[in-house]
């Protein structure tokens, strides 16, 4: 018996007929052996609504949060109606019970006209904890040994509201405690992802996108023999959809090239899921699951024996670039020091660095405190901001040994100003800067160039 996490995106439980082809999928997986453990994203658009709502609530909007809180409502409602014979049975009391909770906080930002973080968190983790009751309720009307566990018991985090740290240790012993049993017992524990329990007792969640990385920590916690991602494209492609038309699945990517790629823009992972899945040695598997059987993407510690120069292409838009110039003649001694300081005081992070002999250019993807780290920055350097750049990342273990590829990338690129070009020191990216406008232009090019025209892959 292998035990596998199945973890499903928004689109992949948006209603009823999603939710039952989830259960198709689990059927199939216990039909073939495996032990299940699952674990569900909000219904699609419930989160972008819940941080909506919360905001309704801080501008005193009362008519917007009614509103809302009975859209949700009927929403679920609907779906477990739909699913489900004894729709009015528990499940309609467990929703009920959901809202009210939601209601009662939304009414305590409305009354101090402000969502704290500690609230927001928990009005924005409603999705997942609604949804995961209606799909395990759901699942178990089907058949399916499915038990609802609320991940607050089991995904232990630090206090960080809106991008609570996980803590692994905790974690694995209440893993251990809630879940593991049950999927011994021949059980399906059915989870919320993206959503966790700081020490205090509050709820946390872990940063838009999280479920993937929930999935990943409950996969570590219980050593899962694999971690799956079910979603709405058949894997990794070789760019995203969104910007470039036609993009190619990648049927293999290493833990190393999987993590640039979502780090760099690829929204189909979320940045940190490698992390858990690395540190157990766990593969970890993107599908689609609207369409089961098109082979996905594998990801795993090993590269793929393959001589394709490129593995796949990603951006990451709207990225803010800051030029740090020294006022002496040349970079002085603790010069970088005290730039990097700077950010990390602000506790904002850095994407791409490159440095000439008085300068170091940087970007930053998160704008919220550009201003301060701007005037932290003058005291002892000249600062300059440029808006609405973005990255474009190109991702290959085997860039390391096609020296040609680099050349051939920035040649493809001659006709779009690059603003900055850096290449790790993993040698498994090169990363170049460029206005934002370019990006759709640019990325079909060089789609083309490395992967469409040159037939390769
Ligand atoms: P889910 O709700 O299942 O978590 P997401 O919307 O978070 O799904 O991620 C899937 C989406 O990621 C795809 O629909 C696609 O538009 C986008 N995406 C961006 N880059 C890539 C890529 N390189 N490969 C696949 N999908 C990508
Ligand atoms: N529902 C959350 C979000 O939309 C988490 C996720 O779907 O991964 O960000
Ligand atoms: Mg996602």
């Amino acid at each position: 018996m292998r035990t596998i996490v199945m973890k499903f995106g928004g689109t992949s439980v948006a209603d009823a007929a999603a939710i039952t082809q989830v259960m198709a999928l689990v059927r199939r997986a216990i039909d073939a052996g495996d032990a299940p453990v699952v674990v569900v994203s909000a219904m699609s658009g419930v989160t972008d609504r819940l941080l909506g709502l919360a905001e309704a609530a801080s501008r005193g909007q009362a008519d917007v949060v009614h509103d809302g809180l009975e859209e949700l409502s009927r929403r679920h409602a609907e779906t477990a109606h739909r699913l489900m014979d004894n729709a009015a049975g528990p499940i309609a009391r467990e929703i009920d019970q959901e809202i009210a909770d939601l209601r009662a906080v939304l009414q305590a930002i409305e009354v101090l006209r402000h969502a704290h973080p500690r609230a927001r968190d928990r009005v924005a983790a409603s999705g997942e904890l609604l949804n995961s009751r209606v799909v395990a309720a759901a699942m178990h009307e089907h058949g399916l040994p499915a038990e609802f566990v609320d991940a607050r018991s089991v995904l232990m985090t630090d206090t960080s509201h809106g991008q609570a740290v996980p803590l692994g240790d905790p974690t694995r012993e209440a893993a251990a405690h809630h879940v593991v049993p049950l999927v011994r017992d021949r059980r399906v524990p059915v989870l919320g992802g993206f959503v966790g329990c700081a020490p205090d007792g509050a709820t946390t969640t872990l940063g838009r996108g999280g479920s993937d990385y929930s999935a990943a920590l409950f996969g570590a916690a219980i050593d899962a023999a694999e971690i799956q991602i079910w979603t709405d494209v058949d894997g990794m492609l070789t760019a995203d959809p969104r910007v470039v038309s036609a993009p190619r699945l990648v049927r293999q990517l290493s833990f190393g090239e999987a993590s640039e790629l979502a780090y760099f823009g690829a929204k189909v992972l979320h940045p940190s899921t490698i992390l858990p899945a690395v540190t157990r040695d766990i593969p970890v598997r993107i599908l689609n699951s609207r369409r089961p059987d098109a082979g996905g993407t594998l990801i795993t510690g090993t590269p793929a024996a393959d001589d394709r120069p490129v593995t796949a292409i990603a951006c990451k838009r709207g990225v803010t670039v800051i030029d740090v110039t020294s006022t002496r003649m040349l970079m002085a001694y603790g010069f970088l020091r005290r730039v990097f300081e700077t950010f990390e005081h602000y506790r904002t992070p850095v994407d791409v660095v490159t440095t000439s002999e008085v300068s170091v250019s940087v970007t930053v993807d998160d704008r919220r405190h550009v201003p301060e780290i701007v005037a932290a920055l003058r005291e002892f350097a000249d600062v300059s901001v440029e808006e609405d750049m973005a990255i474009l990342c190109v991702v290959g273990e085997n860039l390391r040994q096609r020296s040609d590829t680099a050349s051939r990338v920035i040649g493809t690129l001659a006709a779009f100003p690059l603003r900055m070009v850096s290449q790790a020191a993993s040698r498994r990216n090169l990363t170049m800067v460029l206005a934002d406008s370019l990006v759709p232009d640019a990325m079909q090019h060089l789609h083309d160039e490395l992967f469409a025209l040159a037939g390769t892959r």
